[in-house]
């Protein structure tokens, strides 16, 4: 039997090709963390969108519904115009409850969908995912899967499962409309 591993799902997109992917290795196991999605209809629209795909998928997700949009940009806010500095805080806030679910389940094996998305810091994502393994005695599995970017892409326009247009917070949707400029070089 395959080892057992949680995997946070940012989004159903995000989770299609990435389970087809562990689930030659390994048992994966969902798990739904995302403070960071903003206004609040935006983030039902997604938790409704990945609990269509796990049906799809047929594989189990266990779902944290905790919307504390509140810390998450008390935590960001500082940094929100350096895009680094705020995705790795982000990042840390949803890998570091992962985590602790995954240690509260006696699972030794935990990773992101967000490996998938050709839009974000797959290096970042790697580093804090390891750091916090260290702090919790687990192992976090670093993956790159934007060479499965295009099926995801396909299979999730076949499945007429809902495509957002930006990452997920505020800042990343004002990004996209050119309002939110960074000042990492200013710095
Ligand atoms: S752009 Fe995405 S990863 Fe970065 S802070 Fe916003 S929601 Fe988080």
């Amino acid at each position: 039997m395959n080892e057992k591993i949680i995997v946070h799902v940012c989004c159903g997109v995000c989770a299609i090709t990435t389970f087809r992917f562990l689930e030659e290795k390994f048992e994966p196991i969902g798990f739904w963390f995302n403070p960071n999605i903003h206004p609040y209809e935006e983030y039902k629209k997604r938790l409704q969108n990945a609990g269509y795909v796990f049906q799809k998928l047929g594989r189990s997700i266990e779902w944290d519904m905790e919307y504390s949009i509140d810390k998450w940009f008390s935590l960001t806010t500082p940094v929100a115009k350096n895009k680094n500095l705020r995705c790795e805080r982000c990042y840390e806030i949803r890998l570091e409850k992962t985590a602790q679910f995954a240690s509260e389940k006696g699972i030794r094996f935990f990773t992101t969908t967000m490996f998938y998305s050709v839009h974000q810091n797959l290096e970042a994502i790697e580093k804090i995912g390891n750091l916090i393994a260290e702090k919790y005695s687990l192992n976090f599995l670093p993956m790159d899967l934007r060479s499965y970017y295009q099926k995801g892409q396909e299979i999730s326009k076949n499945w007429l499962v809902y495509r957002q247009r930006y990452c997920g917070c505020l800042f990343s949707e004002l990004e996209r409309e050119g309002l939110f400029n960074e000042d990492i070089k200013k710095r």
